[in-house]
C-alpha cells in the first residue's frame, strides 16, 4: 500500500489521518525531512498558513518539500494547504512563503468580507456520485489560474455564498490537488481523498 504523509506541524492533521485510515493506504504524520523522504504522497492540512509557513522554515522542511514536489510528489492541500501550494498569495503576511507548486494566485481569508464560514454543496469535476458537501472556514479562494491548471469546482449560486458565487475553490495541476474547503471534515464522504490516492497510485 502507498505511504501517505500528513504534514503535522499545525492544523487539522488528525482529521486527515482519520480520513486516510479509512482507505487502503499507510497514513503517517510528517514532521521532519527523514519522514518526508519516505512518503509516496503528502497532505497539507487546513490550519493557519502563516504558522505552517514559519514552521516549515524552522523545521528545515521548506526546501526539501519544495524539491520533492518539483520532482513529482503528489500533494493534496486543503484550505491553508492550498495557500501553501500557491504561486502567489494575496492578503498574506509579509514574511509568508508558499511552495509555488500550483500556478494559481490565492486570496487568503477571501470569504471573510461576506461570511467567515459556511457550507455549500458543490459539484467537483471528476468525482462520481453527485455533488459533495463542502465546509469553508476562513477559506481562501483562487483569484486566477495558469494555463496548466484544471478548475475542479466553483462556489455555487447560493445565498450563503453572497458575491463569492462563481469563485474557484478546487484545482488540480498534474499530481497536485487543492481545495479551499475541508474534505477531511465531512465524515462519510472520502471521495477527494480517494481521488488523491488514485493519483498517488498512478505515479
Ligand atoms: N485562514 C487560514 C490561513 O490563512 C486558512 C483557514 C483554514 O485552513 N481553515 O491559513
Amino acid at each position: 500500500a502507498p505511504v501517505i504523509g500528513v504534514l503535522a506541524l499545525q492544523g487539522d492533521v488528525r482529521e486527515h489521518l482519520v480520513a486516510l485510515a479509512e482507505l487502503d493506504v499507510l497514513a503517517r504524520p510528517v514532521r521532519r525531512a527523514s519522514e518526508l523522504a519516505e512518503v509516496d504522497g503528502l497532505v497539507l492540512p487546513g490550519g493557519e498558513s502563516t504558522t505552517m509557513s514559519r514552521l516549515l522554515t524552522v523545521f528545515d522542511l521548506f526546501e526539501p518539500l519544495r524539491e520533492r514536489i518539483a520532482d513529482g510528489l503528489p500533494v493534496l492541500g486543503s484550505c491553508a494547504g492550498m495557500i501553501l501550494l500557491a504561486r502567489e498569495v494575496l492578503d498574506g503576511r509579509e514574511d509568508q512563503r508558499s511552495l509555488d507548486a500550483l500556478d494559481i494566485v490565492v486570496r487568503r481569508n477571501a470569504f471573510g468580507r461576506q461570511v467567515d464560514s459556511f457550507e455549500a454543496t458543490l459539484d467537483v469535476a471528476g468525482l462520481s456520485d453527485g455533488p459533495m458537501r463542502a465546509v469553508f472556514i476562513r477559506a481562501p479562494w483562487v483569484e486566477s489560474v495558469g494555463a496548466d491548471v484544471e478548475v475542479l469546482a466553483t462556489v455555487p449560486e447560493v445565498p450563503e455564498a453572497g458575491s463569492a458565487a462563481g469563485r474557484i475553490v478546487a484545482v488540480r495541476q498534474g499530481a497536485v490537488i487543492a481545495t479551499a474547503f475541508h474534505p477531511e471534515l465531512v465524515e462519510g464522504d472520502r471521495r477527494v481523498h480517494e481521488e488523491f490516492v488514485r493519483v498517488v497510485r498512478e505515479r
